[in-house]
């Protein structure tokens, strides 16, 4: 069975103090999770220590880091490696959001090796792809995903992609309130299991779990994850607000 993920992210929002009590919010909200089932809090680099001290101790919920360096160690002033997270026990880091691919102009050949990083030290990471608007509009959109895919995962082999978490964010939906619609979400899932199952094989393609992100809120997540080869999403804005996250949690698939 896929795991099902609802995964916060914070990017550079709150203070500690603000993202400590979300946290306690959330993770005292008396959610109960399935053995199938994951809440994840991607938060940034000073606030892992101590967000991951309170999911540790709560069923189902983990801390996650939102990037990690490229290099293994040495003079990167301010990087954080992969080696770091997973000597401070943080189980998972997203890698490739389409803001570090925009703005830190992260290409797929630097996020291969950020993917490969993190297999090594243990870490599971949770591989952002997503296609611009001009890609949209001209309906080029899949093999836009199928490039990133090839360049950033398919040197991997078959046990390392088996169980691997993508997050499919479309670029223009992400932080502008305008969501895909359930069946765009789920004709690009499949389409991503698809392409997987082609370069592996079915049984691969069939164990990826797949996030989507872009505006996911209370009112829509619900239908989002009904979606057949939708797993959860990874979400920005709405997992600011407790009780936004706590309903996108509770829609996840059983
Ligand atoms: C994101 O940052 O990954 C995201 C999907 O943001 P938002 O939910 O705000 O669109």
């Amino acid at each position: 069975m896929r795991k099902q993920i609802a995964a916060a992210n914070w990017k550079m929002n709150l203070t500690l103090l603000q993202g400590e009590q979300l946290a306690e919010e959330i993770l005292s909200a008396g959610i109960k999770l399935s053995s199938g089932q994951q809440a994840i809090f991607a938060v940034p680099f000073p606030y892992l220590a101590a967000i991951s001290r309170k999911t540790a101790v709560v069923n189902g919920f983990y801390t996650a880091a939102q990037n990690c360096a490229a290099e293994s160690s040495g003079a990167y002033t301010g990087e954080v490696s992969a080696a770091m997270l997973a000597g401070i026990e943080i189980p998972y880091v997203i890698i490739g959001h389409s803001e570090r691919r925009e703005y830190y102009g992260e290409t797929n050949e630097v996020l291969a090796k950020k993917i490969d990083l993190a297999l090594e030290n243990k870490l599971k990471p949770i591989f952002c792809c997503g296609e611009p608007l001009e890609v949209r509009e001209g309906e080029k959109q899949n093999s836009h995903i199928a490039h990133q895919l090839r360049s950033g995962l398919f040197h991997l082999d078959k046990v390392q992609m088996s169980n691997f978490v993508i997050a499919y964010e479309p670029v223009w939906a992400i932080g502008t309130g305008r969501t895909a619609t359930s069946e765009q979400v789920q004709e690009m899932h499949q389409h991503i299991r698809k392409v997987i199952s082609t370069e592996y094989d079915k049984e691969t393609g069939d164990s990826v779990s797949i996030l989507y992100g872009g505006s996911v809120k209370a009112s829509n997540a619900a239908g989002i994850f009904s979606q057949p080869d939708v797993d959860g999403g990874l979400v920005g804005g709405a997992s600011l607000i407790a009780a936004e996250f706590i309903t996108i949690i509770k829609s996840l698939k059983k």
